[in-house]
């Protein structure tokens, strides 16, 4: 014998109504001296089906051709019962049609019986055995797999639709209050609590978009005037700029037209916001569009706590997150910055600020072809 199996017996299930076919071939693994077999003969389908009720084989060897049963039948007859064994036909004929359909449908290999010796039916029983565990494992994993996509659809659902509405009413009440009379202590809790939901929800919308861009292959594309985009961003976020008291310097001037997919929008907002973030209070930023022929350079430029040579290339790694004393976030900023640009067929990249701080470039080119 070649291979080695271990000493565990090997139940065999040979379904064979040829008496000197079925003895010939017990005997040859009765012989096998490294594997212990253990054969159990049937010698029509019926009778087949029965011994497989009984007992847990390891393998069943089928011809084809029973008195009971003919064609695909045999075959599908015992994988319905058992899908779990491996099932190796027993043919007469070298180009067996009907072997050949049934490996298709789950079979896990076909002899031609008067090829049959020692050597190669033990392989070929090895090798079935083996075959169907780690099909069985895969089968296993892609349950698993389903299962885990089911669950995070549903979490994604939840996510975008039913938690983003009761935050962003919570955030717009907390935000309304801001005209009450309140005194110093419930300001300020009405700031933590205002500030909090907003966070909420920028997670919440960084997370779907992130799934979203996860998924894209193709962007769907308009002609958009970056000016104009990196204005109505700039302008949801003047209330933060100002609370820490921060100048943001805006260096462009004409109209920069590029045919890129709206979410572009994303890349400045996530920028904007580090920017604002990993900012000390008080502290200016700088950001400008510069138009280099075939593409557009913008760079957001910051005087904050600055980013390591080492921390550079994997912040835009999904979830990695320097741990900045204080300041919230969920790491997914950057990844979405990334994926995006790269759709658009971009690039980004971060140097430093010569003063302290940090410079994110992005490259836009103009059209996406
Ligand atoms: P988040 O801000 O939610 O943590 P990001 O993916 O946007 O996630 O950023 C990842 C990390 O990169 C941040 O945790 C921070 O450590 C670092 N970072 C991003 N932008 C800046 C910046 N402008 N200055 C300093 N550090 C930054």
């Amino acid at each position: 014998m070649e291979e080695k199996m271990g000493d565990k017996l090997i139940k065999v299930l040979l379904i064979e109504d040829n008496i000197g076919d079925a003895q010939l071939i017990s005997e040859t693994l009765v012989e096998v001296k490294d594997i212990p077999f253990e054969v159990v003969h049937a010698d029509r389908l019926s009778t087949g089906l029965e011994r497989l009720a009984e007992t847990d084989f390891d393998v069943v060897l089928l011809d084809l051709t029973l008195p009971d049963a003919k064609g695909l039948e045999p075959f599908s007859r015992i994988h319905a019962q058992a899908p779990q064994v491996p099932i190796i036909l027993l043919t007469g004929v070298v180009d067996d049609k009907t072997a050949t359909q049934a490996v298709r449908e789950g079979a896990q290999d076909y002899l031609v019986k008067w090829q049959v010796g020692g050597i190669l039916l033990v392989r070929s029983i090895r090798y079935a055995i083996e075959r169907q565990r780690a099909e069985e494992v895969l089968k296993k994993y892609a349950e698993q797999l389903e299962d885990a996509n089911r669950l995070k659809d549903l979490f994604t659902d939840i996510m975008s639709h039913d938690l983003l509405n009761p935050a962003g009413t919570i955030a717009n009440a907390l935000e309304l209050m801001e005209d009450w009379e309140l005194d110093e202590e419930q300001e300020k809790l009405r700031e933590i609590l205002e500030e909090s939901a907003k966070r909420i929800i920028e997670m919440i919308k960084n997370a779907s978009t992130y799934e979203k861009l996860e998924s894209a292959e193709k962007l769907e594309v308009e002609r958009l005037d970056l000016n104009e985009v990196f204005g109505t961003v700039l302008e949801s976020f003047m209330p933060r700029l100002e609370k820490k008291k921060m100048k943001l310097k805006y260096l462009p001037k004409g109209k920069s037209y590029v045919v890129v997919n709206p979410m572009i929008e994303n890349v400045f907002s996530n920028l904007l916001s580090n920017a604002i973030k990993y900012s000390p209070e008080g502290k200016k930023i700088e950001v400008d569009i510069i138009d280099e022929d075939d593409h557009f350079k913008i760079y957001f430029k910051d005087w904050g706590s600055g980013i390591s040579d080492e921390d550079k290339a994997r912040l835009f790694t999904r979830f990695q997150r320097v741990d900045k004393k204080g300041v919230k976030g969920s790491g997914l900023g950057l990844a979405i910055v990334k994926r995006a640009v790269e759709l658009h067929k971009g690039k980004v990249w971060i140097e430093d600020n010569s003063e302290g701080g940090s410079i994110f470039y992005i490259e836009i080119p103009k059209n996406l072809s």
